[in-house]
């Protein structure tokens, strides 16, 4: 497959596939790294990883370096303007953006096709995501559904192989030419590449953030002088933090610790924390071998909050053609 061309109908299939258990992309070899540890589970091998150097070609991607240090900074001073009505518009903003954003919206609908919604709808859930900060929902699906077919493979753009710190924090780090971008979106993500709205979305999807933070800033100043900072700090720095890390640890941490139900080709594992903080994402190894389900949690035990929210939505019939089939093994 050439990194140019745009996925085929048959590769889009694929990549929309309930299973990618026999993925014939993976190189066998692969399963050989993993070997058997103590407590009997499959424990991970770290194979060396690259020289960080080679992971620079084009130097840093100094805009996505300097956002970063912003919101974490930002993150820090909010302990020092602590309210609890911040508290309270972070926990909110927090389900909004991570849950009805990031992990309904840009994953199980538009990554996976895990349902259906409006057009209108969908649109709405990605205004949602935006809001998160982790980019454009063109930009969060291609790198998702590269990540899913070379998962734990060279090209998967947060391998755990190159390190924790590179599948966390480092990978979107490089500094990527416009032309290589485009040829993500093209060939990953060509259903929304094609949407005007999602290319519009692809180009303004900052300033949502930057508009919420101006306006809780504006609104808690009305209030109260010293207050704006409150509300600013919370709502948008502190809680995009901690949806970054819930988000990340799902590339990292899932990819390294935990627990398997499903024998995959990947290094996927099912951890329950991450699954907490991240509304059901970390029931990563379920995803992994079934892909496409809307329902991350597949035991009766395994959480998962945005099956829930899913759920609702069907049953208020928003939510159409939910792929909600739980593998028999796992009943
Ligand atoms: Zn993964
Ligand atoms: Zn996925």
């Amino acid at each position: 497959m050439s990194v140019e061309s745009p996925l085929t109908t048959d590769e889009m299939q694929e990549v929309l596939s309930d299973s990618l258990l026999n993925d014939t992309h993976v190189d066998e070899t692969s399963t050989d790294e993993i070997q058997t540890g103590r407590s009997g589970r499959k424990a991970i091998a770290h194979p060396v990883p690259s020289r960080l150097r080679d992971r620079f070609p084009n130097g840093m991607n100094w805009t996505n370096f300097t956002w970063m240090l912003v919101m974490h900074s930002g993150a820090v001073a909010a302990l020092w303007h602590f309210s609890w009505t911040g508290l309270a518009i972070c926990a909110v903003l927090h389900f909004v953006t991570a849950c009805l954003g990031v992990t309904l919206g840009y994953h199980r609908l538009l990554t996976h096709g895990s349902f259906k919604v409006p057009k209108p709808v969908e649109y709405f859930f990605s205004v949602c995501g935006m809001l998160s900060a982790e980019g454009s929902p063109i930009f969060w699906v291609a790198t998702h559904r590269k990540h899913h077919v070379l998962s734990d493979l060279p090209g998967d753009p947060h391998s755990p192989n190159e390190g924790f710190w590179w599948s966390h924090i480092l990978w979107f780090k490089p500094r990527v030419l416009k032309s290589e971008e485009e040829a993500l979106f093209a060939r990953w993500a060509p259903d929304l590449w094609k949407d005007p709205w999602h290319r519009v979305f692809d180009r303004i999807f900052p300033v949502f953030t930057i508009l919420l933070g101006i306006g809780l800033f504006v609104a808690g100043e009305a209030i109260k002088p010293g207050f704006g900072w409150s509300l600013a700090l919370w709502g948008v720095c502190m809680r995009a933090v901690l949806c970054y890390h819930s988000t990340w640890f799902v590339n990292s941490a899932t990819h390294i610790w935990g627990y398997r139900n499903y024998e995959t080709t990947d290094r996927s594992r099912n951890l329950w924390w991450v699954a907490l903080a991240s509304y059901g994402e970390g029931w990563h190894n379920n995803h992994h071998a079934h892909q496409r389900l809307a329902r991350h949690g597949h035991r009766w035990w395994e959480i998962d909050v945005t099956w829930m929210v899913i759920r609702t939505l069907q049953i208020l019939g928003i939510a159409t053609n939910v792929q909600d089939r739980i593998p028999e093994q796992t009943k």
